[in-house]
């Protein structure tokens, strides 16, 4: 029986696209297999999320599936051969991580070592490599010149048309069945789909006259990136044999944990730590920031739980204009022990009014602050 898409996503079924989306951006993410190498679990719960993402998503197909169920794509049109392949998934991304990501390009399935559609021209395969950043890459964007070993043409490789199917990749077979004849394309074994064989193989070249270099290519990401995100750059995967194009350099993004700050979206949160005596004096503190330190003020009679919120000191959004803001949450330090002489000063204000808590309405507590924050 195979599971509800609903329930792989985790939703109901009254999710709306975004929530859709949302859900399933989650789900990528924990089971994105660069996160997770060999483990198959994760592999299939990041295929079967891609799946239901991929019906769930389309408003065509989301009818249907609400309708008929899973019995809406048996025949034509859908997954029986084992769910989606990873190059579709990972195709879908752009779609799920903004338009700076992925988008276009696709299809380096291929056949053989070659890639490529085997209509059309050739394509090398994809590149994948993982970049680690701090909060600091991800406040400013950054450009990473990372060293990358790709298969390049070798100059003195050159190819010619392939005899077989005349360049076109593909060879048509035609077969007498009980319902009459059929042609068939299928990839032409003799190029490997490209259209194009060796005429000289190139010294220190593999069998397809390419030889793998080391090339340092540089990476710009943009501010406000957040992990598990994958950039593309285009043409900066392995090169094609003969005439094909480049496929390319799929960069996934690995935000490292801050020391001190924790990030939620765009806004960054900042547990202080002040002593019960700066709480009621009053003090200043400095604040580490993803651009600097600032220097913040803390008003005499400040309560534990209250959050200061530095305006955008936080983190860029990749898709829009604003900036997050900073939420420091004042937290004052009760001493574990007393001295003789501190345990007599609390007892002597035991019964002191002015020690006496006294909330009035204008002071929120703790939760109804953090509500009307995310609110
Ligand atoms: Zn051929």
């Amino acid at each position: 029986m195979k599971e509800d898409y609903y329930d792989i996503l985790g939703i109901d079924k009254s999710a709306s696209a975004a929530e859709i989306k949302k859900a399933y951006r989650k789900l990528a993410i924990k089971y994105h297999p660069d996160k997770n190498p060999d483990d198959p679990k994760a592999e299939e719960m990041f295929k079967k999320a891609a799946e239901a993402y991929e019906v769930l998503s389309n408003p065509d197909k989301k009818a249907k599936y609400d309708q008929f169920g899973h019995s809406a794509f048996d025949g034509s049109g859908g997954f029986g051969g084992g769910g989606m392949n990873m190059d579709d998934i990972f195709s879908q991304f752009g779609d799920i991580f903004g338009s700076a990501f992925g988008g276009g390009g696709g299809g380096f399935s291929g056949f053989g070592g070659f890639g490529g559609s085997g209509r059309g021209q050739s394509r090398g395969s994809n590149l994948r490599i993982r970049v680690n950043l701090n909060l600091e890459d991800v406040a400013n964007g950054v450009e990473k010149k990372i060293k990358v070993k790709r298969k390049k043409r070798a100059k003195d490789t050159t190819y010619k048309t392939c005899s077989t199917c005349g360049g076109s990749g593909q060879v048509t077979r035609v077969t007498n069945t009980i319902l009459g004849r059929m042609q068939t394309a299928s990839p032409c074994g003799a190029c490997q789909g490209t259209g194009q064989v060796i005429d000289n193989k190139g010294s220190g070249t593999d069998a397809h006259g390419l030889k793998t270099e080391e090339e340092l290519v540089s990476i710009k990401i943009p501010a406000g990136v957040e992990d598990g995100m994958q950039l593309k750059v285009s043409g900066k995967g392995n090169e094609s044999p003969g005439s094909g194009i480049a496929g390319d350099l799929i960069v996934l993004i690995q935000v490292e944990e801050h020391e001190h700050l924790k990030r939620d979206g765009e806004n960054l949160h900042y547990d202080l730590y002040i002593s019960y005596p700066e709480a009621a004096l009053g003090t200043s503190k400095e604040i580490q920031t993803v651009k600097g330190k600032v220097r913040i003020k803390i008003e005499p009679g400040i309560q534990s739980g209250k959050i200061l919120r530095l305006k955008s000191k936080g983190l860029p959004n990749l898709n829009r204009y604003n900036t997050g803001d900073l939420l420091v949450h004042v937290n004052v330090w009760t001493p574990q022990t007393l001295n003789r002489e501190q345990q007599q000063f609390f007892e002597n204000q035991l019964n002191d009014d002015n020690f006496e808590p006294n909330p009035n309405k204008s002071d929120k507590s703790f939760f109804e602050k953090v509500k009307d924050m995310f609110s």
